[in-house]
């Protein structure tokens, strides 16, 4: 595991890019003072006393998700089981975070933004919004605490749909990033609403490459293919069909629907590698380089 020991050298102050000294509560900024507190082996960059609620369920309360959110809140503990479940239900048929990391020789520095509790690999720098096992810095991700052009790659997986606003987090990729270095992202394309605690946005391949603009799109191609997408989707109908307006039962539904429809997603091994399957895929991944 990276750990705090790693990090240590890595890491300066969000709001002014000072370099940061350790102290016995925490690491503090020389320019601006502010302590950025340690639990075990976790530096906070945001309000350690702060959950979040939406995670719990708490803020999202109307939206009748609670069920959902408390099942992936409480399995997302256990990572492998999380990472078992997910593939099951939807296999992977794109490039994967461990193939990409394959390039960088034990002396890169490679973070992974919104990591969950994932250890793509013993050497990368975990971040996340929650103290997850596995994870370095907790942290908002629309600031980044490294210094201008020192990270050599970093790995998105699953995240950018749920920040609220994902120019601001590509300006700090782009800004950490020595030139060259590169940007796995995996984002959701054919998906319908899924919390966590928020979704907010969608990209098609065109839409990425706006977005990541001083960016040179290398690769990208489907990550779960168009047989997820139906297959998720078909499940959601057929709960609200089901369910006679009862979010609980809706939930439930979703749930038996996802395991019962799981052995048809295998045909995206098939169906995946069609040219076109990127127009109707579950989800896209993509590599991009610093120009
Ligand atoms: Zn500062």
């Amino acid at each position: 595991m990276a750990g705090l020991q790693a990090v240590e050298d890595l890491i300066n102050c969000p709001y002014c890019q000072a370099r940061l000294k350790r102290q016995s509560a925490g690491f503090c900024c020389e320019l601006c003072d502010r302590l950025y507190p340690v639990q075990g082996d976790k530096i906070f960059f945001r309000d350690p006393s702060k959950d979040n609620k939406l995670i719990n369920g708490e803020t999202d309360y109307h939206r009748g998700d609670n069920l959902i959110l408390k099942l992936k809140s409480i399995v997302k503990r256990k990572p492998e089981f999380f990472i078992f479940l997910y593939k099951v239900a939807a296999p992977f048929v794109g490039l994967t975070a461990e193939q990409f990391i394959k390039k960088f020789t034990s002396d890169k520095v490679v973070l992974n933004l919104g990591s969950g509790s994932k250890i793509v690999n013993s050497s990368i720098i975990n971040i996340d919004y929650d103290p997850f096992p596995g994870v370095s810095i907790v942290t908002d991700i629309k600031t980044l605490p490294f210094a201008d052009t020192s990270i050599d790659g970093l790995i998105c997986e699953s995240v950018f749909e749920h920040l609220p606003s994902p120019v601001s987090t590509i300006n700090e990729c782009r800004r950490v990033l020595k030139p060259g270095g590169q940007l796995y992202i995996v984002t959701p394309f054919m998906l319908g609403y899924h919390a966590s605690p928020r979704d907010y946005y969608r990209w098609t391949e065109y839409g990425m490459a706006e977005l990541l603009q001083g960016f040179k799109i290398v690769e990208s191609g489907p990550a779960w293919g168009p047989t997820v997408a139906v297959v998720s989707i078909g499940g959601a109908w057929l709960s609200l069909f089901l369910s006679f307006g009862s979010k609980t039962l809706y939930q439930v539904w979703l749930v038996f629907f996802m395991f019962l429809l799981s052995p048809l997603t295998r045909l995206d091994h098939l169906i995946a590698r069609h040219v076109r399957a990127v127009d109707n895929a579950h989800g896209l991944y993509f590599i991009a380089e610093k120009i």
